[in-house]
């Protein structure tokens, strides 16, 4: 089968996403190829396709055992024969792949990269006729990575012995890790390379100054009840009040950090697979293996460290490609704490001026006064149009020359000998008379009240944004004084001007983030029937909802409204396999909408009691016309099933006094048939 029917029939989508063609084309030829692509851009499909085209077995290395069974079970789901070979099988699991392998019908094999280090693995790999070996992560490979695994530096040997095609894939891009791969897998032969792009156009960019932070992130969440987010935390403290403060709000929320036990880490991950709509407060910790596809919004409540970080973590919200959204808060102790957090660690001095560096690039992309992806496309080395997905495309900054008070700030700071942080500074340039003034004969500066054309707060927004444009440095030796830079030099000058930003703060008050639909409001009720259906079915199957469909396929189902299995199959992520195993669920769905999202129903979703409302249904409409089909037409009202459906324990009598004599004769044992096997 050609490529394309395989994406089509298998996989169910229409087309290739920017850049996939390519890599396949390479690796179905079997060159030894290095793809670089953005997380979400659509890797395993560079591997899993080539897999299904090419003769024999693809081995798959990959680091994360969690994300490897995931991927085999979608893959098994979408009807390829996919295996694992991981610490976490059960010994049934291990028997079924190696049965598999000598069978031949195994087409993908995953591995992590410790099983390399027996040599039986190496000699069963030789046996089993592997055909393509596909590294993912392959930065894993590079000794000077945060992510090192030592058992990555032997997979050039296994390529040396089976003598097939490597190709390799990572999500990093920079030149010195792209050189040790080539090194480390391909012996120093340069692969067939890919870089591709780093935009991800689907997620929406927004910072914003930090005013009431607890509330910007619950008002931000409001807006997103029901869908699925991440609220990075600076500290695990915070991530503990936060996640509370998001479930007395009424959310489902829980939090995750370093410190916690690692099986409770382990529920919090799983849930956060399988569940819709839960919130997870975390920090950083939370990161890789996190393989969800339908994260819809990430929120940092804190600064995260650098852009790096920050593209990274706000990468993990719509790996589907379905619109996410993204809201960034930073104040100027976020600015000093990061700031010291660097100036404190133990890197050598060329380390800490490259870490200043990328958290300045971070702090102007905070304080943007422009469009905000093109700021950080640029930071990648991209050169792309205005995007009309961030804050700043929607509204404008307001911009006003802020040479003069820059210039103000500046002398403030230098006839103060920059012994000073930002509080006594404001102090002195509005002209307060305060304790400190008064002891320092601050008031007999020069600079002395020179400010009062703006007021405190403009003048905290005027500091921040000195230190955000790296102007002013806090020093940790002077208990986090501010110091002027070098960069500043040309302004105090006069030799540069700057631009400043009106502060957002006033403007953010009140205006809130804007409530962003998925779908527009008419087909949201059906939007939320058919995900309850996927809900219902993941529950059944016990596999994450997204495995089912993903969000961009129910979208897409709402919008264009299928009414016959043909239309179904033409809706993308809607492969031959799914379309056997739920088209005619999902159709029912669609074209009994109006029924399917009754009020009554839909206060139980999310809850067992949902799911046997459904069985309910499903019973009542086998009887309608009573268990020959011939009687009158009869069904339970929508309330009534739901009362039925909360019934804990039931028996006869008891129905007959909610339902009523005449219903209960009906439908009375199929119900009590449903509630007995729940
Ligand atoms: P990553 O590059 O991070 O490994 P994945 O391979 O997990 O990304 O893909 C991210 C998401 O994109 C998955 O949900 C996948 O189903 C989807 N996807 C991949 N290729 C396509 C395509 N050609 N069309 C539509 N969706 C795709
Ligand atoms: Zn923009």
């Amino acid at each position: 089968m050609s490529a394309a029917t395989l994406l089509r029939d298998v996989f169910g989508f229409d087309a290739f996403r920017p850049g996939q063609q390519e890599i396949v084309e390479a690796v179905v030829d079997g060159r030894n190829t290095l793809a670089i692509m953005p997380t979400g851009g659509g890797k395993s499909l560079c591997f899993q396709l080539p897999a299904l085209v090419r003769d024999g077995v693809t081995v798959v290395i990959s680091p994360l055992i969690a994300l490897m069974r995931d991927q085999v079970r979608a893959l098994r789901e979408a009807g390829v024969e996919a295996g694992a070979l991981t610490s976490g099988n059960t010994p049934e699991e291990t028997d079924a792949v190696w049965e598999a392998l000598e069978a031949g019908t195994l087409k993908l094999l995953y591995m992590a990269p410790e099983r390399l280090a027996s040599g039986g693995t190496v000699q069963m790999l030789r046996r089993a006729g592997i055909g393509l070996i596909a590294v993912d992560e392959a930065h894993c490979v590079s000794q000077w990575g945060h992510d090192f695994r030592p058992d990555y530096q032997r997979i050039g040997e296994l390529r040396r012995v089976l003598d097939v095609p490597l190709a390799a894939f990572t999500a990093t891009a920079d030149a010195e890790t792209r050189e040790e791969i080539v090194q480390k897998l391909f012996d120093g032969v340069e692969p067939v390379s890919f870089l591709h792009g780093f935009d991800r156009p689907n997620i929406h960019l927004a910072f914003a100054v930090k005013d009431g932070p607890r509330n910007q992130i619950l008002n931000f969440a409001a807006a997103r009840k029901g869908q699925s987010g991440i609220v990075y935390c600076g500290t695990r403290a915070k991530t503990e009040t936060l996640a509370k403060a998001l479930a007395d709000a009424g959310h489902l929320a829980c939090h995750y950090h370093g410190g916690m036990e690692a099986e409770d880490r382990r529920i919090v991950e799983r849930r956060f697979q399988q569940e819709d709509g839960l919130i997870v407060c975390a920090t950083v910790a939370f990161g890789m293996g996190i393989d969800k596809p339908d994260i819809r919004w990430v929120a940092h409540a804190d600064l995260p460290k650098s852009i790096e970080a920050y593209y990274q973590e706000i990468g993990r919200a719509g790996r589907d490609g379905a619109p996410a959204e993204t809201l960034t808060l930073f104040g100027p102790d976020d600015i000093r704490y990061r700031r010291q957090q660097i100036d404190e660690g133990l890197a050598p001095p060329e380390r800490r001026a490259a870490d200043h560096g990328r958290l300045n690039a971070l702090l102007g992309l905070a304080e943007a006064l422009r469009c905000r992806r093109q700021n950080l496309l640029e930071y990648f080395g991209e050169a792309p149009e205005p995007c009309g997905n961030c804050d700043l495309c929607e509204k404008p900054a307001e911009i006003f020359d802020g040479t003069t008070p820059v210039r103000m700030a500046l002398s403030a700071a230098l006839r103060t000998e920059e012994w000073f942080g930002s509080g006594h500074l404001i102090d002195i340039l509005l002209g307060n008379m305060t304790d400190k003034v008064q002891q320092r004969s601050h008031d007999a500066l020069p600079t002395f009240g020179v400010g009062k054309d703006y007021d405190k707060r403009q003048w905290q927004a005027i500091f921040r944004q000195m230190m955000g444009h790296d102007l002013l440095r806090p020093d940790r030796e002077r208990h986090g004084a501010l110091r002027m830079t070098e960069r500043a030099r040309p302004i105090l000058r006069g030799e540069a001007t700057i631009e400043l930003r009106r502060d957002t703060i006033r403007a953010a008050k009140g205006s809130g983030p804007k409530v962003r639909m998925l779908v527009s409001e008419e087909d949201a009720p059906l939007l939320s029937a058919l995900k309850a259906k996927r809900r219902y079915l993941a529950e059944q199957a016990n596999v994450p909802a997204y495995i089912i469909f993903n969000d961009r396929t129910l979208i897409e189902m709402a919008e264009k409204k299928p009414t016959t299995l043909d239309q179904m199959a033409r809706i993308g992520g809607v492969g031959a396999k799914k379309l056997e195993s739920y088209g005619a669920d999902f159709l029912d769905v669609i074209t009994g909408a109006v029924e399917e999202v009754h009020p009554a129903r839909r206060k139980l979703a999310g809850r067992d009691e949902g799911a046997i409302y459904d069985q309910l249904l499903e019973a009542q409409a086998s009887l309608t016309r009573g268990p020959q089909g011939l009687d009158k037409p009869m069904s339970c009202s929508a309330s009534m099933l739901a009362k039925v459906a909360q019934m804990r324990s039931a028996d006869m009598d008891y129905l007959s006094r909610v339902i009523g004599d005449r219903y209960t004769e009906r439908f009375g044992e199929a119900f009590l048939e449903v509630l007995a096997g729940n």
